[in-house]
């Protein structure tokens, strides 16, 4: 049981001008990994660097690659067995067309209760929030049993090398539960959808379209595979059903290319080919058994095409050698997270959003993946994903953040912090 006044304590100890502050400093930081156009993570990671070291933090800075550096910022607690991070990305994605902006993408700007632009929602917000949250638990005097990390990692929403080079580092093996600040809405997240994405390559033989038995089409093999696709995306709906957090299971071909390199001209058939799928995934569903239904399907839809071939020889009385192959190979594979209502990382959200929202929470699940899946998969460590933001904001034009739900977001991560951790002797 949390003692009241330590949760007073605490809690005054968030400014929430300074949130707001925070956040805006980093807003303003062009932070978009851009090699063209020379923007990265450095800036903002200085930032939050000589932020976290004014305010009496251990900092180390981390070169992952040149110009994006991961920041590890330490609130050091008691020696209990526990150590809780608190993770949030520098990175952004692009502004796109900055003329379809009503607001600047890099201003911040702040009307009525919203702050907007790049970032706000995704994620620097919540960056803020936890860094507040931190400042909060050091400022508050209030001694914690165990120690707080704080991972200000870079390329988030790329490949994610920030994370796994915090893993590589070693940083990961003294965390035994994470908070992901994500904009969730409020709502606490335990469960992320998988990821696996594949590319099929089908090579046939090219030739002039009004001469097409010189050569052999790809696309019934094409054919074949989005038909395939389909049926086991049925199949998995109905083997696995909808997952109330993370609705249904997918297999998505988002990518149909004929040919699979040069200019596509329509009197040249095409002679090779690839198709490209999106497969998102359910806790309950073993990526080993679709990597193997995958290859099942590369191995069925050449030995029907080749077949189709024959067939239609056979009718026009003609041989060609039918050498046609469809072969696949994975590209990503991140599996599904999921943390157990029970476990205190979770019990420490439940309380901590009660008490500073005095509502019910409310649970979800992530469809994307997120830098907790590296930790969640390589390490094993339980993770509760959960920032302020509409969900649905992220990477759209005049991007916003609810600056109440931001200030209050900075206090839920400080009260996280108290509960899971426990306090120490001392406090
Ligand atoms: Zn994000």
């Amino acid at each position: 049981m949390i003692q009241e006044n330590l949760v007073e304590k605490v809690l005054s100890a968030i400014d929430p001008e300074e949130v707001i502050r925070l956040t805006a400093s980093l807003v303003r930081i062009n932070s978009v990994w851009d090699p063209v156009a020379g923007t990265n993570e450095k800036t903002a990671a200085e930032f939050v660097a000589r932020w976290a070291q004014a305010q009496g933090f251990q900092v180390q800075m981390d070169e992952v690659a040149p110009g994006r550096p991961n920041v590890v910022v330490t609130h050091a607690g008691g020696p209990g067995p526990r150590t809780l991070m608190f993770e949030g990305h520098t990175d952004v994605v692009t502004p796109g067309d900055v003329s379809q902006w009503a607001y600047d993408p890099f201003g911040a700007q702040i009307v009525g209760r919203r702050m907007y632009g790049r970032g706000t929602n995704d994620t620097k917000g919540n960056l803020a929030a936890m860094l507040a949250a931190m400042a909060a638990i050091q400022r508050s005097g209030v001694a914690l049993a165990g120690s707080v990390v704080g991972g200000v990692l870079c390329d988030e929403e790329d490949q994610m090398i920030g994370v796994q080079d915090f893993i590589r580092r070693g940083h990961a093996d003294r965390v035994t539960a994470a908070v992901i600040c994500e904009p969730q809405d409020g709502m606490i997240c335990t469960s992320q959808k998988g990821a696996l994405r594949a590319r099929f390559h089908i090579a046939g033989k090219m030739s002039h379209g009004a001469m097409p038995l010189a050569g052999l089409n790809t696309s019934p093999a094409v054919a074949e595979l989005l038909r395939g696709l389909h049926a086991l995306e049925a199949e998995a709906v109905n083997a696995f059903g909808r997952d109330p957090h993370l609705g249904w299971p997918s297999f998505t071909p988002t990518v149909v290319q004929a040919p699979a390199a040069g200019a596509a001209q329509l009197n040249v058939m095409p002679g090779e080919a690839r198709v490209l799928v999106d497969i998102r995934t359910l806790p309950a569903q073993s990526h080993v058994d679709i990597i193997a239904a995958l290859g099942r399907l590369a191995a069925d839809a050449q030995a029907r095409a080749r077949a189709h071939y024959d067939d239609y020889d056979r009718l026009l009385g003609i041989e060609r050698p039918c050498g046609l192959t469809v072969g696949m190979e994975i590209l990503t594979d991140r599996p599904c997270t999921r943390t157990a209502a029970g476990d205190p990382v979770v019990q420490a959200a439940d309380w901590a959003t009660r008490s500073v929202t005095g509502r019910e929470p409310v649970y979800g699940g992530v469809p994307g993946a997120t830098d907790g899946t590296f930790l969640w998969a390589l390490k094993h460590i339980p993770i509760v994903t959960m920032g302020a933001g509409d969900r649905e904001v992220p990477h759209q034009k005049d991007e916003w953040v609810d600056l109440d739900q931001l200030v209050a977001t900075a206090g839920i991560y400080a009260l996280i912090a108290l509960h899971y951790l426990g306090a120490g002797p001392d406090a």
